[in-house]
């Protein structure tokens, strides 16, 4: 069921909206705006039903205050108000209110705009869901990972704790494609995505497609060996699907990954890190395939073969 957070000082009014959506809604009152804020920074809503004019902080700080963090921008707020002059409304409606409905309304006017945008909301929702993943192994496409890895990487020097990055690439995968079909290439993609995906289930995980049959995993929080060993595994299950490839290149179809663990501070680069795991996979690309290497801020080295 879809959650509205109405947020008005007059609990008369409040109670009769609430009685007006609860049928169809599992609708929250909160009686100020502060307690309206801090309802929408902690809880997920679908719609917020907004009164502009309360005692302490109004309607249209509050709705500032919402657009103006990042938790509950995409949050849709309805402001409900007796103010009917156009001056207002405009202002509303610059501030981000996806609606504007002057007292004393029609309940099923309200209901009917309400629906309207929960519906819209919903499709926004799910649009938003497939712009970032991947059409062909539907794991985080390129665009999630641009938008995630830096925000892993900051998480990491916030919490003081490592950070780990590792490029995956499918190996000799054209000489896959020229035997077996493009087709059958693209279903060999999905299942390494599957698998590896499959491995990485923490919050504080990321995979992602980085292009083509790369793909790119973040993680917080392990020693380089443990980082180096976790991969070991990953790499090992690959291998156990046991999709048969080319004789003349190996049995199965493997994955080669090169990666690196630090401390992040600030004024380290992103870039630099992501480098250095590119060359790791470099270096077991050129050295046998279907092996993990990987390195540390000190230049140690971790690898299979
Ligand atoms: P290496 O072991 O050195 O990585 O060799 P490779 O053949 O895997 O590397 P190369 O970069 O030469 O070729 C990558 C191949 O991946 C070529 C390309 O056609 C194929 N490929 C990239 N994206 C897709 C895709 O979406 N579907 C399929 N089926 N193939 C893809
Ligand atoms: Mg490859
Ligand atoms: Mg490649």
């Amino acid at each position: 069921m879809d959650k509205i957070l109405v947020i008005d000082d007059s609990a008369v009014q409040a109670e009769f909206i609430k009685n007006m959506l609860q049928d169809d809604y599992d609708v929250t009152v909160c009686q100020t705006a502060e307690k309206g804020l801090q309802c929408a920074r902690t809880g997920v809503y679908s719609l917020i039903l907004l009164d502009v004019i309360m005692p302490g902080m109004s309607g249209f700080t509050l709705l500032k205050e919402l657009q103006e963090t990042a938790l509950t921008r995409h949050f849709p707020v309805i402001l409900i108000t007796s103010l009917d002059d156009t001056e207002n409304e405009e202002r509303g409606l610059i501030l981000g209110a996806v609606d504007y409905i002057t007292k004393p309304f029609n309940p099923v006017i309200v209901k009917a705009r309400v629906n309207t945008h929960i519906r819209l909301f919903n499709y926004q929702m799910r649009y938003r869901e497939q712009a970032m993943l991947d059409e062909l192994t539907g794991v985080a496409n390129r665009r999630s990972y641009e938008n995630n890895s830096l925000m892993k990487w900051q998480e990491a020097i916030r919490f003081e704790v490592s950070f780990s990055v590792c490029m995956i690439d499918v190996d000799k995968f054209k000489v896959y494609n020229d035997t077996f079909g493009h087709p059958a290439g693209d279903k060999v993609l999905t299942a390494v995505a599957k698998v590896v995906s499959s491995y990485l289930k923490r919050a504080t995980d990321f995979f992602a497609r980085y292009g083509g049959e790369e793909f790119v995993a973040i993680f917080l929080n392990n020693s380089p060996k443990g980082a180096y060993e976790f991969m070991k595994r990953i790499r090992q299950a690959v291998e156990n699907l046991h999709i048969p490839h080319n004789p003349s290149v190996s049995e199965w179809v493997t994955i080669s990954v090169g990666g690196y663990t630090l401390f992040p501070r600030e004024g380290d680069s992103y870039e630099d890190c992501l480098k250095i795991a590119d060359n790791m996979l470099y270096e077991a690309k050129g050295t046998g395939r279907n092996m993990v290497v990987w390195s540390n801020e000190k230049k140690e080295k971790w690898r299979e073969k």
